[in-house]
C-alpha cells in the first residue's frame, strides 16, 4: 500500500484550486465546471501538485511500463479523405499504401522472439480487404508463434468497420476475434466525442456514442480496453471535459477500462494542420501536462494514466511523472502512425533508457503485463533520485 499522502498546499497559488484540492483529497468526484477550471488555471505547478498527490495515493512512487511491439498491418483506409487530422492513411492505389501479407506480419513479429516483448499492439486503417478472416488468421498465427505474447488489437472504429463489412454484430466480431487470440483492445479512434468537433476533424468516423457502445460490448464480454482523447486541434476545454465525462460514466458502469491515454495532435502531413497553419507546431508542453493532470483528477475511477513519449517526447513524459502519470508507453518497436504526422521522437526505446527516465524522476520503475500486474520491480538502484 502506498504511504498516506500529504498535499503541500504552499505549492498551490490559484485560490480556485484550493477548494478542488480539498475535494480531491476527500475522495469526492469533480464536477464538469471544476474540470474546466483545472484546464483554465495558469497555476500549472498547483495543478501538478494536486494530480501528483492523487496519483501517489494510488501508486506511491512506482511507475510502470510494458515491453510492447507495435504492428500496423495496413494503412489502407476508406476514411482517408475525411479524417483530416490523419497522416497515416492511404487510398488503396495511392503511393505508400500497404497491406501486410501474413508472412510480413510473422516476419515483423519475429523480433519478439529474442526480445523481452510481452505485448503486440496492433492497429491499422479501415481496409475493405482486411476483414474478419484477415485478423483471425493473423491472431491465430501470432499466438502459435509467440504464445507468451498478449494481443492488444483493433480500435473500436476498426471493430465496427469489420462488423459492417462482414454484416455481423459487434458482439459476434469480438467473440470471433477473442477466440482467435485477441486479449484486450487499445483505446484509439476516440478523438473527441463532441459531435461538432467530430464533424470538423473526422466527419464520417464512428460517432462518440458508438465508440462508447463498442467498448461497452467489449467490457460485457470481459475484454478490457484502454481509452484515449486526441487533444490540441479545434476542441475547446468544454469539449475535453464532455469527452472525459463520457469515459468516466462508462467506467462507472462497467469498470472495463484499464488506462486513460491522452494523445497529442501532430499537425504535419495532414489537411487539418495545413488548414490551421500549424504544420511543424505540435502541442505545447503546458497543454500536454495539463491534459495528463486533468485526466488523473477528473477520471477518479481510473487506476492508470499513461504518457505516450512518442508524441510528447521522453523528456516531457519524464516530467509528467510529477503530474499524475503512473505509466509510460513501453519499449515499442517501430512506431509508424505518429511519425507520419511529424513526431521527431525515436521509433523505439531501450529498457535501459526507460529505466533511466523513470529513475531520473526519482521514481521506481516496474515492468508490468498488459493487465497492469507488476512482473518485476527495478528498485535496486540507490542513486535513482540523483540520476
Ligand atoms: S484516423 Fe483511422 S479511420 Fe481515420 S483515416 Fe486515419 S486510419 Fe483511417
Amino acid at each position: 500500500m502506498p504511504p498516506a499522502v500529504v498535499l503541500d498546499r504552499s505549492r498551490i497559488s490559484d485560490p480556485a484550486l484550493h477548494a478542488i484540492a480539498d475535494r480531491v483529497m476527500a475522495g469526492e468526484r469533480l464536477t464538469p465546471a471544476e474540470g474546466v477550471a483545472l484546464f483554465r488555471t495558469s497555476d500549472l505547478l498547483g495543478l501538478g501538485t494536486i494530480a501528483d498527490a492523487a496519483n501517489r495515493a494510488k501508486h506511491g512512487d512506482r511507475v510502470t511500463f510494458a515491453a510492447n511491439q507495435h504492428i500496423n498491418p495496413t494503412n489502407v483506409c476508406i476514411l482517408r479523405a475525411t479524417c483530416v487530422f490523419c497522416s497515416y492513411a492511404r487510398l488503396p492505389k495511392e503511393d505508400g499504401a500497404y497491406r501486410y501479407t501474413m508472412d510480413q506480419v510473422w516476419a515483423e513479429a519475429e523480433q519478439a522472439a529474442g526480445a523481452m516483448t510481452r505485448e503486440f499492439h496492433i492497429v491499422g486503417g479501415l481496409d475493405m480487404k482486411a476483414g474478419l478472416a484477415y485478423y483471425t488468421e493473423m491472431f491465430r498465427g501470432l499466438k502459435a508463434r509467440h504464445p507468451q505474447v498478449h494481443i492488444k488489437a483493433l480500435t473500436a472504429v476498426e471493430i465496427a468497420h469489420i462488423a459492417r463489412i462482414e454484416k455481423m454484430s459487434v458482439r459476434d466480431v469480438l467473440v470471433a476475434l477473442r477466440e482467435a487470440g485477441l486479449d484486450t483492445m487499445p483505446g484509439g479512434g476516440a478523438e473527441v466525442f463532441s459531435p461538432g468537433v467530430r464533424a470538423t476533424i473526422a466527419d464520417r468516423k464512428l460517432a462518440g456514442s458508438e465508440w462508447i457502445d463498442v467498448h461497452r460490448v467489449a467490457h460485457g464480454l470481459g475484454i478490457r480496453t484502454n481509452c484515449t482523447m486526441l487533444y490540441g486541434h479545434v476542441e475547446t476545454v468544454e469539449d475535453r471535459i464532455h469527452h472525459l465525462g463520457m469515459l468516466r460514466d462508462l467506467q462507472n458502469e462497467t469498470g472495463g477500462f484499464l488506462a486513460y491515454i491522452p494523445l497529442a495532435y501532430h499537425p504535419d502531413n495532414n489537411e487539418l494542420g495545413a488548414e490551421l497553419g500549424r504544420q511543424g507546431t505540435a502541442t505545447t508542453g503546458v497543454d500536454d501536462l495539463k491534459n495528463l493532470a486533468v485526466g488523473r483528477l477528473f477520471l477518479d475511477n481510473f487506476d492508470h494514466v499513461k504518457s505516450h513519449w512518442i508524441m510528447v517526447t521522453p523528456a516531457l513524459s519524464q516530467l509528467s511523472l510529477h503530474f499524475g502519470v503512473n505509466d509510460l508507453e513501453g519499449t515499442v518497436v517501430r512506431e509508424k502512425i505518429y511519425h507520419e504526422a511529424g513526431a521527431h521522437t525515436a521509433q523505439a526505446m531501450s529498457l535501459d533508457e526507460l529505466l533511466r527516465i523513470i529513475r531520473g524522476a526519482g521514481k521506481i520503475p516496474a515492468e508490468r503485463d498488459s493487465f497492469y500486474n507488476v512482473i518485476r520491480t527495478f528498485d535496486d538502484d540507490p542513486t535513482r533520485a540523483a540520476a
